[in-house]
């Protein structure tokens, strides 16, 4: 036999244990993330992707999708739970910080002010800034723009003249210049509660449109009408917006189409789907109840409301004692002043909308401490998870997700690419991130006791820092972040 020398056996030991360690050693060992979440059932709405899987979180970004087991300094376990985008939630009136917790709870991890907006911007982003636990946005918005030029007295909604008076044209050209201050600012859209405003006309309603259009902003409306009764109907109004869509370039977000349309909802949604198949950028939203809610005192109450909704008195609950309405305490309430709970969506218009894979999640959740607020601010994500999906099975789980995460994303992602990396397990995406029990995920606040925590949402996380850990609040972390269009221009 034929010996090797010593030096070519000591070059050769080194080559096989090279090899060895090449082989044997866990890939990436050195690499630790400071999450993971392991074999999760990982489910990403754009890739299709629908598998267990590790997910490796380092620095507030997804950096690993793995079949193998990954290091890191947390490991949360996701056995049997759905590994999801976190929610982004388009229409949430409840920007305060008691109510990010409701909102964690419910799955979203984005929550975007974009029906009525702000009229300041910069100081709507700078009171959230560094002390919120979900990531958050804002519109400006036509309604408040309008109050700050015409001296409405109202807070939130208008009551004066940006309600009932027609604008001037200095008036005019001071709104719009509101809106466009407001874009050059960052503002992620363009909000319009036409309903809330009903003395704007036409021609004013399409200007800003023509605002919104030039700087490829959305522009998400809440129209003029609800119901079907002409002239005043739900479908003029939603010819109004997709006209102003048509001329100006604008992309057009309808919201809560199930309040506007209510029986005829699907009427709304094929009227949507036809612009959309002709090429406008046309979308819509739901959220799944069957009441709807607002202000007594608003213009939706003006005479002929009944008619127009196909409701009556005892159909209202105001929401400070959960009484229903008579024509005598409706007086009085409207002018007090607050919210009432409207019962006027049939549950087969709900049904409608949810289960359109075209129709986006989105909850038009308000924040009051009172104790018969809209339950819908709570339980709209876990809803549709498990009422719709699970029990009613009126769309599959993937699609409800995909209208939840990432069109929402989607929707806002020409005016703001910040948009681009979230609502997506993907490698480099934002860590927002939602885990759920598919068998379990509810909601729980009702009609009657709304201020409940949904369940089954077992993680949350929100630029790859838990906020919710076994179904449970963490406290004390504010990793919540601004999310806003580009500035283009200084102050
Ligand atoms: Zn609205």
């Amino acid at each position: 036999m034929k010996l090797i020398s010593p030096a070519r056996a000591a070059f050769l030991a080194a080559i096989v244990s090279f090899v060895a360690a090449a082989i044997f050693l866990p890939a990436r060992a050195q690499e630790t993330y400071d999450v993971v979440i392991a074999n999760g059932r990982v489910m990403d709405p754009e890739s299709g992707l629908d598998a267990v899987r590790n997910v490796g979180i380092l620095a507030g970004k997804i950096r690993a999708i793995s079949t193998s087991p990954l290091a890191a300094k947390t490991t949360l376990d996701a056995t049997g739970l759905v590994v999801a985008p976190g929610f982004i939630d388009l229409h949430e009136h409840g920007q305060t910080a008691e109510k990010y917790r409701y909102e964690a709870h419910d799955g979203v991890t984005t929550s975007l002010e974009l029906e009525r907006g702000t009229g300041d911007v910069d100081s709507w982003y700078a009171a959230r800034e560094g002390k919120s636990l979900i990531n958050f946005g804002v519109s400006v918005g036509h309604i408040p723009v309008r109050m700050q030029v015409m001296h409405d007295p109202g807070t939130f909604l208008p009551l004066g003249d940006a309600a009932h008076r027609a604008a001037s044209s200095e008036e005019l050209a001071a709104i719009t210049q509101g809106i466009e201050a407001g874009l050059q600012r960052g503002a992620l859209a363009v909000g319009m509660g036409i309903a809330y405003t009903p003395a704007a006309s036409r021609g004013e309603i399409l200007e800003v449109f023509r605002s919104a259009a030039k700087y490829h902003a959305s522009v998400h409306v809440h129209i003029r009408y609800a119901g079907l009764q002409e002239p005043e109907s739900a479908l003029a109004a939603l010819q109004e917006v997709i006209a102003d869509a048509a001329v100006t370039g604008a992309p057009l977000h309808v919201v809560h189409v199930t309040s506007m349309g209510l029986k005829d909802t699907p009427q709304l949604l094929s009227m949507i789907e036809a612009a959309r198949s002709r090429g406008l950028d046309v979308s819509t939203e739901c959220y799944p109840y069957t009441a709807s809610s607002t202000a007594l005192e608003s213009p939706i109450f003006d005479p002929g409301w009944q008619e127009k909704l196909g409701i009556s008195y005892h159909d209202l609950e105001w929401s400070a004692t959960g009484e229903r309405l008579t024509p005598e305490t409706f007086a009085q309430y409207r002018r007090q002043g607050g919210n009432v709970v409207v019962f006027d969506i049939p549950g087969s218009a709900a049904r409608a909308a949810v289960a359109n894979p075209i129709v986006m999640i989105a909850s038009d959740g308000i924040w009051t401490t009172g104790p018969n607020i809209h339950p819908r601010g709570q339980g709209t994500f876990s809803r549709v998870l498990g009422y719709y999906v699970r029990e009613q099975h009126a769309l599959d789980l993937m699609t409800s997700l995909r209208k939840m995460t990432l069109m929402p994303a989607q929707r806002l992602e020409n005016r703001a690419p910040a948009f681009r990396d979230k609502g997506r397990i993907q490698i480099g995406a934002d860590a927002d991130i939602t885990v759920f029990n598919p068998a379990t995920v509810l909601d729980r606040a009702t009609y009657e006791h709304p201020l409940q925590y949904s369940q089954g949402i077992q993680f949350v996380l929100v630029n790859g820092t838990p906020v919710l850990k076994d179904g449970a609040l963490l406290d004390g972390v504010f990793p919540g972040r601004p999310v806003r269009a580009s500035i283009t221009q200084q102050k």
